[in-house]
């Protein structure tokens, strides 16, 4: 079928598409409407972590279709549990809360913060609501998570924001000391920037932050939506620290392609009541049924330093580019990593590389300097290989056209 058979002018513009529908997927591939192949470094943004459709989520949708698809949040239902016992099994946490998307997941992290600090008034007796976060982070889209993101020009297109949000800079601990009020109630953090350009908080930093939120009756909030589910190299990325933070929200990676969050709290900061917190899809069978189905994946004995493995590979042949083209170096944990381009040539590489042939390359520039790469986590070497052959092709011909000029 040709592009323009589609009745693609139905959907509202939210973002601008090229003009490729995709038809089919597995692992690192996707294949579009005319059958073109394309190796995947996005991933769904991060978010196919076992890569496009993998046995293993296939056969927990059918086996779990075939035997409950939602029997109402106000129930139990097994893979609901079973799988809230394994993330409490693997992590820090003692409690969780499914929903569908990292924005509700860290709209209910904040509205967490904001019960507990009612109930934990300052020295007046006035309830807490503040929160720290960052510039340049990223939290979601929906008002609230908008309004904690430090995304440039967000305090503008839906004004008025949801207030109650400062904006830290990232690893710099007296710019967090200068933002606590008497209303502060928690800092909140991604422990590797995604969306701002794969920036990892310094283990210094995340420590730092423990210590003085523990001394200042703060509760430490991260936004592992990017960063957790074996992306960074541990299962989540709070571990590269050492530290523990009293509340984790998790997406992404989680639901390995389908719609799949959670928020984790320690016993002590559990004060929903109910009625507080809800939603229609949350914790539903199908979906945590995917999710059990992935982290027990992820759990398997080697699959963690595997990703770490690939990660210092990935890195390697990243440096190598940046020597052979004078690029700026790269940086990231795990297989969360980006390329410093050293000028605003992102755009174009990612058009280049969709566009080659026969088969093309998806790339993500979230910065006009910068490409990240958001793999698979079990991505095979041959497919880091391939990947910077294409993007080294690519190369060659930009500095080719600027050689001309
Ligand atoms: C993607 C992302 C979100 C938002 O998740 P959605 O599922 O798009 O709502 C929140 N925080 C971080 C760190 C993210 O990368």
């Amino acid at each position: 079928m040709e592009f323009s058979q589609y009745r693609t002018d139905a959907l509202l513009t939210i973002t601008n598409r090229p003009p490729l529908v995709f038809v089919e997927g597995e692992g690192m591939w996707l294949t579009d409407h005319q059958g073109k192949r394309y190796l995947d470094y996005l991933q769904g943004w991060a978010v196919n972590c076992l890569g496009h459709s993998p046995q293993c989520i296939q056969d927990a949708l059918a086996a779990q279709a075939k035997k409950l698809i939602n029997p109402s949040p106000a129930f139990y239902n097994e893979p609901m549990v079973s799988l809230a016992s394994a993330l409490t099994a693997a992590s820090c946490y003692d409690r969780v809360f499914f929903a569908n998307s990292g924005a509700e997941a860290n709209e209910s992290a904040i509205k967490l913060a904001r019960k507990w600090g009612q109930k934990n008034p300052n020295a007046n007796g006035e309830s807490r609501h503040e929160i720290i976060t960052f510039d340049h982070s990223f939290h979601g889209r929906t008002l609230a998570t908008m309004s904690a993101s430090g995304k440039p020009g967000w305090d503008k297109i839906f004004a008025p924001q949801v207030s109650g949000f400062h904006k830290a800079d990232l690893n710099d601990i007296a710019s967090v000391e200068k933002f606590i009020g008497d209303r502060t109630v928690a800092v909140m953090l991604e422990p590797v920037q995604g969306e701002g350009g794969v920036i990892p908080a310094t283990r210094e930093f995340m420590q730092a932050l423990r210590e003085l939120t523990s001394k200042r009756n703060l509760l430490l909030i991260v936004d592992e939506v990017q960063s957790g589910m074996g992306r960074c190299g541990e299962l989540f990325a709070y571990q590269l620290s050492g530290i523990e933070p009293d509340i984790m929200t998790l997406g992404k990676g989680i639901g390995g392609g389908v719609p799949l969050s959670a928020m984790l709290c320690k016993e002590a900061f559990a004060c929903f009541e109910p009625g507080d917190q809800g939603g229609t899809y949350n914790g539903n069978p199908l979906m945590t049924a995917v999710g059990g189905a992935v982290l027990a994946a992820l759990q398997a004995p080697g699959f963690l330093s595997s990703v770490r493995e690939k990660g210092q590979y990935l890195r390697s042949e990243l440096l190598k580019l940046t020597e052979r083209f004078g690029l700026a170096g790269e940086r990231g944990e795990g297989l969360l990593r980006a390329l410093k381009l050293g000028r605003p040539i992102g755009p174009q590489i990612v058009e280049l590389a969709r566009d080659m042939g026969p088969v093309g390359l998806l790339l993500n520039s979230p910065r006009p300097d910068l490409l990240r790469f958001m793999p698979a986590l079990n991505v095979s070497k041959d497919e880091i290989d391939q990947m910077i052959a294409m993007l080294a092709e690519v190369l060659e011909t930009i500095a080719a056209a600027e050689a001309k000029q």
